[in-house]
């Protein structure tokens, strides 16, 4: 059995604590690695080794540390394939999709070569008599990155670039479903000219977690996961007096009105909410189609494309949708929602539960589900699914459909099909979601903005990636400086002002 370790100081480390998780190959169902799980001394340990690599770190001048990135991007576009195929063995996605992964994560890391311009501070020549007045962003020391199992790539690439473009060292806790491609992203960075331990790997599960947590030298926590576990690790973070941002799960809404372009919206409902198998905090999973004739013609389009979807393991190439869920008890989870969702009274137009893959009949496959007139007191509708199950709620007006993603408690992303630019503008200003799309069902923002959900979607302050993770991993120290020209008054003893 493969065993899979930590990364530090630029090593391959074993596990110590005898403690292990199973990690699967989600399209046949078998167990094919065992990861080890880190104690709280084999975390110090770590915390500790990238402490002593960080103050090397930020001597370094950003353009030096912005030459690794580029280096970095030069080696994942020569590695992207075995990347994309070891990636898809743990989580189950496609191979295009594995692709994707890597490259929303490399688009940060090309955004960090510009460290040296995001880094240049402020400066105010004569604010005083003789008195220049300058900040500087300064990096943070330590800090930590907690990441989910969905987007194993992209997501440590959000978090670990731009803090380390800054100067910080790093340490990540990936998700222990799929943590063979956060390893392999730490090996290139060291093959790219990042010194050891700036940033280390340490696989773990809750203890791990804690102990990030708790750890008086991290400075800062991002987490990305399930809302609970993010107001969890928000709390403990900042309880313990550090800077933390946690983004958590969603309920995505896309509103389809009278005027739309119902073919236009019909494929983007579907690529949105079974790409993936629906694991994307981002996936679509609600439809609110305004008025009867929308509602019954979005029916009629969406009912053969998702009986139409395309379900196999990531080796049978391009000609697959989507694959297996990530665990068998993922998959359980879904199939038992679903099965709620009819108890509570649901209709279920396309039933994908009892899907099973040829020659791949232990693997965690699921058919995609379509449900009508899902109303939202219930179960499916409140809660986030992570599966290829897509809700459609009817409503008779604007206002209605609005008012449904508006009282939402989870506010990551939403969308709205129009041709009527008034009605869309509404939308946008009205709406209190973090990401917003016209005309664009999944609207993830690129590398050079900023991506964070509202209300129960994210915890802290700030968003990840763009200018915003500049402002995250660093601090501001502003200087007032004075010099003898300007020292002629004798002593002050009331503040100064201009
Ligand atoms: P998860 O919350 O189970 O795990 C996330 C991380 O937390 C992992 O590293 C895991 O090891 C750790 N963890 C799990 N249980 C813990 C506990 N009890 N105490 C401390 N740490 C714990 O999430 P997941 O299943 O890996 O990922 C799916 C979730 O992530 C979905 O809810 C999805 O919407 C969300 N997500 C959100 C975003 C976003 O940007 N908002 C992006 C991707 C995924």
């Amino acid at each position: 059995m493969q065993k899979i370790g930590h990364f530090i100081d630029g090593k391959h480390v074993e596990g110590t604590s005898g403690r292990f998780a199973d990690v699967y190959n989600p399209a046949t169902g078998e167990i094919q690695a065992q990861v080890a799980l880190a104690s709280q001394a084999e975390m110090d340990a770590a915390i500790a080794n990238a402490a002593a690599a960080q103050r090397g770190w930020a001597a370094t001048n950003p353009q030096r540390r912005a030459r690794v990135m580029m280096k970095f991007v030069d080696l994942l576009n020569r590695d992207m394939d075995k990347l994309a195929e070891a990636l898809s063995r743990e989580h189950g996605k496609t191979l295009p999709d594995a692709k994707g992964d890597v490259i929303r994560g490399l688009e940060v890391a090309e955004f960090c070569i510009g460290a040296p311009h995001h880094l240049k501070g402020e400066f105010s020549e004569g604010a005083g008599p003789g008195i220049d007045m300058y900040s500087m962003r300064q990096p943070l020391g330590v800090v930590a990155g907690i990441t989910p199992f969905n987007f194993p790539a992209m997501i440590p690439m959000w978090k670990f670039c731009p803090a380390i473009a800054c100067g910080n060292s790093f340490i990540l806790k990936p998700s222990e479903r799929d943590p063979s491609v956060p390893i392999m992203l730490a090996e290139l960075m060291i093959e790219a000219g990042l010194p050891a331990g700036v940033l280390n790997v340490v696989n773990g599960d809750k203890s791990a977690v804690d102990a990030i947590c708790d750890a008086e030298t991290i400075q800062a926590v991002g987490f990305v996961g399930s809302t609970p576990i993010a107001q969890y690790v928000y709390s403990r973070s900042t309880a313990n007096g550090k800077r933390a941002q946690c983004f958590g799960g969603a309920k995505n809404h896309m509103i389809i009105m009278p005027d739309a372009d119902l073919d236009q919206a019909a494929d983007a409902l579907v690529g949105a909410g079974y790409g993936a198998a629906g694991e994307r905090c981002m996936a679509v999973s609600v439809a609110v189609p305004v008025g009867e004739t929308t509602a019954n013609a979005l029916i009629e389009k969406l009912a053969p494309k998702v009986e139409a979807l395309k379900i196999g393991p990531y080796t049978a190439g391009n000609d697959v949708d989507f694959g297996p869920l990530v665990t068998k008890e993922a998959l359980g989870r879904v199939r038992g929602l679903v099965d709620q969702g009819v108890k509570e009274g649901a209709s279920l137009v396309v039933d994908g539960r009892d899907f099973s893959m040829q020659g791949y009949e232990d693997g965690f496959f699921m058919g995609g589900c379509l449900f009508d007139n899902v109303t939202r007191d219930m179960d499916i509708y409140k809660t986030e699914i992570f599966g290829p199950v897509l809700s459609v709620v009817r409503a008779e007006t604007y206002e209605e459909a609005l008012d449904l993603p508006l009282s939402h408690e989870y506010g990551n992303g939403t969308a709205i099909f129009t041709r009527d630019g008034d009605t869309a503008r509404d939308f946008a200003s009205r709406i209190n979601i973090g990401m917003v799309g016209i005309n664009v069902p999944i609207p993830v923002p690129l590398a050079y903005h900023t991506f964070g959900g509202w209300k129960k979607s994210g915890f802290g302050d700030l968003n990840q990636h763009g200018p915003d993770g500049f402002k995250f991993y660093t601090r501001t120290k502003t200087v007032t400086s004075r010099w003898p020209s300007g020292l002629k008054d004798g002593a002050e003893f009331v503040i100064p002002t201009m």
